[in-house]
């Protein structure tokens, strides 16, 4: 049996970060990974992430972006690798759709830089869009992506330098609050701690079975297209964006590390089982994506150089839970980033680490609490 101050369950895109925000502070973490570090069954896969600042779900979002920004090139210079790669950001669709009316909601707000463009202004900048007249969209420069394994590598990399511990394949079986610790099994020992926080991903609602969470775990695919000549999709000449079409709600980004543009749809997907997910990609798992690229983007071919599964883990309302457990000051729960949570990791970190050591957080994290489901 060993003892540790505190534990984490994942060490996925969340985990990561609180460990390493814990371990920064000097505080003795052990986190638990069923697989690898950085791997494809959770909510990670797929080599990047969008990071969009003009946050048209909710202007609250906007100072935990800009904290995030700040922290990810913090990230960089200890981690001494690029990151994050600046595109600037297209959210677009019809006059009045919702997205740019919230994306430019959100600009107003926060004072943020942005640019309100017509369809004629698009095309004539990023040439590879084709788009229809009545298209609009606001355009801000401080969006662009993150890459996936870099990020999580650089917090579990900064986290060991500082003394975590990270056990990968091991698994937590279940974990039993005694009141003053915590007692964790996982399939290979038994551990106590002081606190823990759960960051489980897809996996949350088979670690918190009691609480009974809303939470849904949808199989999500993106595919990798081959562009006639990549040259025109390269991140000085093509910016990532989401769209509110037809076809639903497609968002694209350029060209990297890979032949293809990787675009997919951030609506729909099957419900299933973390464990029983049919990894097998299909190309009709894409047959909107291809649409809208056949309509919208004639610089791409219907070729899809690889396609891939991922898991969205969502809230009924699409926004996060970052909360204590109910009636429990020493266990905290990170859970249903719904789809747009990678860009927010090392600030929820830093508010994880916060809530678990001073009970507070000086964050406005009110829209995540758990009790707005109960
Ligand atoms: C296709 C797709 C595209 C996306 N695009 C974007 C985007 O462009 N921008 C953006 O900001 N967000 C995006 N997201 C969302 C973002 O990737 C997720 O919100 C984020 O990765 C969720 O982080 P997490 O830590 O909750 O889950 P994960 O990163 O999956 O981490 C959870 C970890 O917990 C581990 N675990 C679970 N149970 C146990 C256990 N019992 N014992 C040990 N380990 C355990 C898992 O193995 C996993 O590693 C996208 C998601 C998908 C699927």
């Amino acid at each position: 049996m060993t003892t540790y101050e505190i534990g984490i369950i994942g060490a996925g895109t969340m985990g990561s970060a609180a460990a390493f925000h814990l371990a920064k502070r000097g505080h003795r973490v052990i986190t638990f990974e069923q697989f690898q570090v950085v791997h494809d069954f959770g909510s990670h896969s797929g080599r990047t992430r969008i990071i969009r600042h003009a946050y048209h779900e909710s202007p609250d979002y906007v100072p935990l972006v800009l904290r995030a920004d700040e922290l990810w090139l913090e990230l960089e210079k200890i981690h001494g690798q690029t990151l994050l790669i600046r595109t600037g950001g297209l959210d677009m669709g019809p006059a009045g759709c919702s997205f740019v009316r919230g994306a430019l909601e959100a600009c107003k707000v926060h004072h943020l830089p942005y640019e309100h463009l017509k369809a004629g202004e698009i095309m004539k900048r990023w040439p590879a869009f084709r788009i229809p007249e009545n298209w609009e969209a606001c355009y801000n420069a401080q969006a662009g992506f993150l890459i996936v394994d870099r990020c999580i590598q650089a917090h579990i990399q900064g986290a060991r330098a500082k003394g975590a511990s990270v056990c990968e394949g091991e698994r937590v079986l279940s974990f039993e609050d005694q009141g003053t610790q915590v007692q964790i099994r996982t399939d290979r020992d038994i551990y106590t701690v002081g606190r823990l926080i759960v960051c489980a991903g897809s996996w949350t609602s088979r670690l918190l079975k009691n609480l009974g969470l809303p939470l849904v775990v949808r199989r999500k695919t993106m595919a990798w297209f081959r562009p006639r000549n990549p040259a025109d999709f390269v991140p000085e000449k093509f910016p990532i964006f989401i769209t509110e079409s037809e076809e639903g709600a497609i968002y694209g980004l350029p060209l990297y590390d890979h032949p293809g543009v990787k675009m997919a749809n951030h609506y729909g997907g099957i419900p299933t089982h973390p464990d029983q997910v049919d990894r097998t990609f299909q190309e009709t798992d894409v047959t909107e994506v291809k649409n809208f690229a056949r309509k919208y983007l004639p610089g791409l071919t219907e070729e899809i150089l690889e396609g891939k599964i991922c898991l969205y883990t969502l809230t009924p309302d699409e926004h996060f839970i970052i909360d204590f457990y109910p009636d429990k000051s020493h266990i905290v729960i990170a859970a249903g980033f719904s789809g747009h949570g990678f860009k927010f990791a090392p600030v929820v970190g830093e508010i994880l680490a916060d809530l678990i050591i001073e009970g507070k957080t000086r964050y406005s994290i009110g829209k995540f609490r758990i009790s707005r489901f109960f």
